[in-house]
């Protein structure tokens, strides 16, 4: 899934729960299930890993940017008393492709464990039955997002 998609459901988690620990630990563990669901971009994660394209560095970005501001717009919405929950639900829930970021540019051993516990989520049914088109995999991220953070926005 995109940064903003699992940024959006700690966002969620986070205002939900209301304990930071918690929040932080549930962000986390739906960062695999999330990413169980064929989104997309099995074959530009494949290009970037094994032929080093450039594609998937510019799709990463602005994601990542496009997260940066939903990040921004929530921490002026969610009341402060759920605010800390918030930040360490939305931790959690990217920090796996942090991880997986510095597993790719470092090949640091001691990450590699993770790594292939990651993928094994990401790619669980992919590698079985195929991705959907990325398009239709965007489209319906960014429904769910909507989905998902209307009541944050309603109150
Ligand atoms: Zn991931």
């Amino acid at each position: 899934m995109t940064l903003t998609t699992h940024t959006a459901i700690g966002a969620a988690i986070g205002s939900s729960v209301g304990n930071p620990i918690i929040g932080f630990l549930l962000g986390f563990a739906s960062h695999f299930l999330v990413d169980m669901i064929p989104h997309g971009d099995s074959k530009m994660s494949d290009s970037f890993r094994l032929l080093h394209k450039k594609g998937p560095v510019a799709y990463a970005s602005i994601d990542g940017a496009i997260a940066l501001y939903l990040v921004l717009t929530l921490s002026n919405i969610i009341p402060s008393a759920q605010l800390f929950a918030f930040s360490l639900a939305v931790a959690g829930s990217v920090l796996p492709d942090l991880l997986i970021g510095l597993q790719d540019l470092t090949h640091w051993r001691i990450l590699k464990p993770f790594f292939r516990f990651h993928f094994f989520f990401h790619d669980f049914f992919t590698k079985k039955y195929g991705d959907v088109k990325l398009t239709y995999a965007l489209a319906g991220q960014a429904a769910v997002i909507i989905f998902i953070l209307l009541p944050l926005v309603n109150g």
